[in-house]
């Protein structure tokens, strides 16, 4: 789901409403956990022993492999220096550059990066490097692009902002496509082509950092791509679990953050794993059932007061907040009376709220509120004690959003799954 945040950088593909009859049902539960395929960049340092082992490694190679892989995004076992030459002559079989290859990389006036990244079988996601922006001043109007990170690190902003680090926020993705059927969402019209497995999830990190310029150093990373990622739990978990991994690219898990459009179960379990410790971000949109599920179909299943209690039991550790997603459509959702229902349906629960403007597109009339309407909504969510940024666009020149450049592929004449209302 993507990417259901990355609304935020333009993702809508066409704001519409469903009827609830004819809006996609997302498939049984039985579907949601596909247990993914063990790819070689999927495995710890104790699979690699194991693979090594019938090739003459010793059990510290797996290591030493498992670093050269995701602490230095190195992929050609030519590289690999302290392994043996047989190892390395070894490892040139086992395809570590294949899992997946940079078909395009699109550049925005904003430096933020596309990159279209091509699998196996031909399938194409897209995973999006977002340098941070400069502050603006001491105006919160528009904010800087939220990117999951806690209040607490703004210490840590000032001093690299000193030293001119740039802190690089790379989206992902988990799915080709997306069951959701989420109705704005250009991966939603598409539908699910297949899971990702965890190996293709962690390699969009892998390649993206090789992609990282001098000054640039991957700070978070969202998984707010194509697909929802709780819909491909088992492969997400792992790929968290490796992005983590203190002997790899180390990220702090506090500086992960998983969207979801809201699958109640799956949240409880990403608790549960995590203690509460990997950010959650919720595509809300709609603060009642009715608008809700016409937007979002996973509302039908899960509705309002099932996803907020889901919300209120997160074991979210002490200073932490849930980011709250939130996209505004002009004449629909944008009012002060939304803002203030918005307002009570958070009430008592640790949450930030972004609101993302809805980016126009040509396949419906609908688009964003003026700038007086935005300010007016945030100010009745500031006024009610809450943290409320308002996203930047980032990235509109390259279609940096879930699901427009694969669309804008092979893809392109993909059939809407859902009943478009132009009107
Ligand atoms: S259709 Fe899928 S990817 Fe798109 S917003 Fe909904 S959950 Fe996210």
């Amino acid at each position: 789901m993507a990417p259901c945040t990355f609304a935020g950088v333009g993702y809508l593909a066409r704001v519409t409403e469903v009827d609830a009859e004819t809006a996609v049902t997302p498939p049984p539960r039985r579907s949601l956990v596909r247990t993914a395929e063990l790819g070689p960049l999927a495995r710890t340092a104790d699979d690699w022993a194991k693979v090594l082992g019938p090739l003459g490694g010793r059990p510290f190679h797996g290591k030493q492999v498992f670093r050269w892989i995701h602490a230095r995004s190195v992929l050609d076992p030519s590289q690999m220096t302290d392994l043996p030459a047989s190892l390395r002559q070894s490892l040139q079989t086992l395809g570590l550059a294949e899992t997946l290859t940079i078909a395009s990389e699109r550049r925005s006036t904003d430096a933020t990066r596309k990159l279209l990244v091509k699998m196996h079988d031909g399938s194409t996601v897209e995973t999006v490097l977002i340098p941070r922006l400069p502050r603006l001043g001491q105006s919160k109007l528009p904010s800087p692009l939220d990117d999951g990170a806690d209040d607490a690190d703004d210490t840590d902003e000032e001093e690299d902002e000193a030293n001119e680090t740039v802190h690089v926020t790379q989206c992902i993705s988990t799915q080709v496509g997306c069951a959701m059927g989420c109705v704005f969402c250009a991966s939603g019209v598409a539908g699910l082509k297949r899971q990702m497995t965890a190996d293709e999830i962690v390699a969009q990190v892998i390649v993206g950092r090789s992609r990282l310029e001098p000054n640039e150093q991957l700070r978070n990373v969202v998984l707010m791509g194509m697909g929802e990622p709780l819909h491909n739990y088992d492969a997400t978990v792992r790929a968290l679990k490796l992005l983590t991994h203190p002997d790899g690219i180390a990220l702090s898990s506090r500086r992960i953050t998983v969207s979801t459009s809201g699958l109640v179960p799956e949240i409880e379990r990403l608790g549960k794993d995590f203690a509460g410790n990997i950010g959650l971000a919720i595509s809300l949109h709609a603060t009642d059932n009715e608008t809700r599920s016409k937007l979002m179909p996973i509302n039908r299943k899960y509705p309002l007061e099932v996803l907020m209690a889901a919300l209120r039991a997160y074991p979210l550790p002490k200073r932490r907040r849930i980011t709250i997603e939130y996209t505004l459509v002009a004449g629909r959702n944008d009012s002060t009376a939304e803002a203030k229902k918005l307002v009570t349906l958070l009430r008592g629960l640790p949450v930030k709220v972004n609101l993302i403007p809805m980016n126009p597109i040509e396949a419906s009339t609908l688009g964003p509120p003026d700038w007086n309407g935005v300010f007016a909504f945030q100010k009745i969510v500031v006024d009610a004690g809450y943290s409320c940024f308002i996203r930047r666009q980032r990235g509109d020149d390259v279609s940096a959003a879930c699901g427009q450049l694969a669309l804008s592929g092979k893809w392109a004449g993909a059939k809407a799954k859902v009943r478009v209302d132009r009107s």
